[in-house]
């Protein structure tokens, strides 16, 4: 099924989403999907959101060994763990800002994962029935800022810099799916996420032996190589396979 969250007439809502119309949701899917059956919307009516409220992002570095090695990393021992704020997130469609401090923002094209029921400490087979389903992301990254900082929360945290969505699948097996990132027409990432270090549900578990998840909770699971500059003016689109695409334009702060 694909769920996807969308604003109408000032209200936010969740819906699932066959054929280009969307049947809204009674009430947020995290404890159970009850459609609103006496109503559909062609989603060309409706803005669409990320597809999670958070309270927080997770994210991983370097957890596909080709892309620590371009940017001359080791793959580190453990999973290495950082945070983007939910001020960052924008939609399908929103249009990602180059701040003034950076010189080198560059596109990372990932899989994130939606956290449907709380977890901590919780074992790797636990995690599963723990999801609410998959989408796209894009880890937009002020690259001279993340090298230049010991940590990553100015380089990886500007508003804008958290493309999700549009879509949120809830029956998918993301142990080996094809992920593409493509700029302006071009193709720039392409790889799979069976090339993932740490796979999604081991990355869950570890995450959860150290902060709880809560449910809309965000987990973004790394990016394959290829990473490179965006300027004003590109679009850039992340295709997972059995997902959808994300597409989003980029311009200067004013
Ligand atoms: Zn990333």
């Amino acid at each position: 099924m694909f769920l996807v969250r969308f604003s109408i007439a000032g209200r936010n809502r969740w819906g699932r989403l066959q054929d280009n119309e969307i049947t809204p949701l009674l009430s947020d899917p995290y404890d159970g999907i009850e459609l609103d059956t006496r109503i559909t919307l062609p989603v060309d009516a409706v803005r669409l959101l990320p597809p999670a409220v958070p309270t927080k992002i997770v994210c991983v570095g370097r957890n596909y060994a080709e892309h620590a090695r371009e940017l001359g990393n080791m793959v580190p021992d453990e999973p290495l763990l950082f945070l983007k704020p939910p001020s960052s997130l924008i939609p399908h469609q929103g249009v990602v800002r180059i701040p003034p401090q950076s010189t080198r923002v560059e596109h990372e094209g990932e899989l994130a994962v939606v956290i449907g029921q709380r977890l901590f400490r919780a074992k790797s087979t636990a995690v599963r029935d723990k999801i609410l389903g998959y989408t796209c992301f894009n880890d937009v990254t002020a690259r001279d800022l993340q090298r230049k900082d010991v940590q990553f929360t100015r380089g990886k945290g500007f508003d804008t810099f958290a493309p999700c969505g549009p879509m949120l699948r809830t029956d998918l097996d993301p142990s080996d799916l094809a992920i593409e990132t493509a700029v302006s027409g071009q193709v720039r990432q392409s790889g799979r996420t069976s090339q993932m270090v740490v796979p999604v549900l081991d990355l869950i578990a570890y995450i959860s032996s150290i902060m709880t998840l809560e449910p809309g909770d965000i987990v973004v699971t790394g990016t394959p190589a290829g990473v490179g500059p965006l300027v004003a003016g590109d679009s850039v689109d992340v295709t997972i396979e059995g997902i959808g695409t994300l597409s989003n334009t980029v311009e200067n702060w004013e």
